[in-house]
C-alpha cells in the first residue's frame, strides 16, 4: 500500500463494539486480568498499555501512521512539537557533548540550544542554513553528537541538502536530527535521505486546523527506543483525545498539503512582481535561491510564502492592520490563511544584528497559505498591500 493509504488505514484494533471510526481510549491506565499478565507488562515481556504515560491506543495509532508517511520504524509521541525537540535533545546528549544546528530555526529551539543545554554542560555553534558541504564540515568536532537542521527554515524558507548533509552525518558517526514541520512527510521524507530521527510540530499542518497541541518522533527503532525510556519516565506524553483528534487529520493530510501547496504556488507567482514587494521567496519559483536542492528533495514547495514588503517596520505593521480576511495569530498550517510580521512579533526580542544574521528583515511578512479559494487569498493580500 502506498504511505497515503496506510495513513487512512492503519488502525486501533476493532473493539466488541464493532466501530468503523477509532474510539476515543480517554483513560489514564488499563486492567489486566491477573498478577502474572501485569508483571510480564512491567517486565517489557509484552507489549500491553500500561499507563497512558508510557502508550495509549489512540497515541499509538497516530504514531503509526507518522512513521507509515515518513518511512520511519517507530516513533514517540508528545505533548507539543518542544517536547519532541527537547526529548530529541536529553535522550542523547550529554555533558561534554556537542550540538552542532543551522542558525535559522524555530525560536523556542533556538533558546533551548543557547540557554538550556548549556546548562547541562552541552556545547553547541551555529552554521550558516546556505552553508557550503566544507563548511558543515569545517563545523564538526569530535565530539560533535548531533546535527540538528531545519527545511525549509522558519521563517526564512531557505533549503538545506539533506542529502549531503545526511552522508556527512553518517560519515562522521553522527546522529542527523531533521525537523520536518515545514514540509510535512508529504513535501518530503528526510528518512529517506539520510535522517536518523525526525520531528515535528503536531500542532501545524498536521492538525492542519489550530486546534491541538502535540509533537512526533520517529525514527531508526534502537535511538526512538532511547527516547521512549527518557519521555516514559519525564512525562511530555500526547493526550490521548489529542491524538485522536491529530490521528483524524492524518486521513487527510495529502489531500491537504497538495492544495496548500498549489494555492502558495499560485500566490507566489501572482505576487512575484508587485511593485510594493522588494523580495519573495518559495522554494518551487525558479526565483528560489536553492531551487534546485528544493526540487530534488521536496515534491512540492509547501504552503509558506515570504516576502519582503516596501518601508520595513512600519510597513509590516500596516499591511497586518489592513488585511481583512487573513488571521493574525501565533500559528501556521491552518485552513485559515494566517500572516505574521516575525520583526514586531516572534522575533522582536532579538537585536537588529541576530535578526539579519538570519535573514529576518524589518520588511518580511509570512503568508501561512490557507485552504479558501486561492483568488479571495490573494484578492486580501493584494488589497493590503495597496
Ligand atoms: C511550531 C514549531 C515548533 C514547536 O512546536 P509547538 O507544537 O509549538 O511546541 C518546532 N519547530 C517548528 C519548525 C515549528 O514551526
Amino acid at each position: 500500500m502506498h504511505s497515503s493509504t496506510k495513513a487512512i488505514r492503519i488502525q486501533t484494533e476493532r473493539t466488541n463494539e464493532m466501530e468503523h471510526s477509532t474510539p476515543l481510549f480517554l483513560t489514564s491506565s488499563f486492567c489486566f486480568d491477573n498478577a502474572e499478565d501485569m508483571r510480564a507488562a512491567f517486565a517489557d515481556e509484552t507489549d500491553d498499555n500500561i499507563y497512558s504515560r508510557f502508550s495509549n491506543p489512540n497515541v499509538q495509532e497516530f504514531i503509526d501512521r507518522m512513521c507509515a508517511l515518513e518511512g520511519a520504524e517507530a516513533g514517540y509521541a508528545t505533548a507539543s512539537g518542544m517536547s519532541a525537540v527537547f526529548a530529541s535533545f536529553m535522550a542523547f546528549l550529554k555533558q561534554g557533548d556537542h550540538l552542532l544546528s543551522c542558525n535559522s530555526i524555530f525560536g523556542s529551539t533556538h533558546t533551548v540550544i543557547t540557554k538550556y543545554l548549556p546548562k547541562y554542560g552541552i556545547g553547541y555553534s551555529y552554521v550558516s542554513a546556505t552553508a557550503s558541504e566544507k563548511e558543515w564540515e569545517a563545523a564538526i568536532t569530535p565530539n560533535t553528537k548531533m546535527i540538528y537542521i531545519e527545511t525549509p527554515t522558519n521563517p526564512g524558507l531557505d533549503i538545506l541538502d539533506l542529502e549531503m548533509i545526511g552522508k556527512l552525518a553518517k560519515k562522521h558517526g553522527i546522529i542527523l536530527n531533521v525537523d520536518n514541520c515545514f514540509a510535512t512527510p508529504i513535501g518530503q521524507k528526510p528518512v529517506e535521505l539520510g535522517a536518523d530521527i525526525v520531528v515535528h510540530s503536531a500542532t501545524k499542518w498536521l492538525d492542519g486546523q489550530g486546534r491541538v497541541l502535540g509533537g512526533v518522533i520517529v525514527g531508526k527503532k534502537e535511538l526512538i527506543q532511547e527516547i521512549y525510556l527518557f519521555c516514559r519516565s519525564t512525562g511530555p506524553a500526547l493526550s490521548p483525545f489529542n491524538a485522536w483528534v491529530l490521528s483524524k487529520s492524518l486521513e487527510t493530510l495529502d489531500v491537504r498539503m497538495e492544495r496548500h501547496a498549489s494555492n502558495a504556488l499560485f500566490i507566489a507567482e501572482a505576487l512575484e512582481n508587485h511593485p510594493k514587494i522588494s523580495q519573495l521567496k518559495y522554494p518551487f519559483l525558479k526565483t528560489h535561491p536553492q531551487n534546485d536542492i528544493a526540487k530534488r528533495q521536496m515534491k512540492n514547495g509547501g504552503g509558506i510564502v515570504c516576502f519582503e514588503i516596501k518601508g520595513g517596520l512600519d510597513a509590516g505593521k500596516k499591511f497586518l492592520n489592513s488585511l481583512q480576511m487573513l488571521s493574525l495569530t501565533a500559528n501556521l498550517g491552518d485552513t485559515r490563511s494566517i500572516a505574521s510580521h516575525p520583526a514586531s512579533t516572534t522575533h522582536a526580542k532579538l537585536t537588529e544584528a541576530e535578526r539579519q544574521a538570519v535573514n529576518i528583515t524589518p520588511g518580511l511578512i509570512r503568508i501561512s497559505v490557507g485552504l479558501e479559494h486561492r483568488d479571495d487569498i490573494l484578492k486580501d493580500i493584494v488589497q493590503a498591500l495597496g
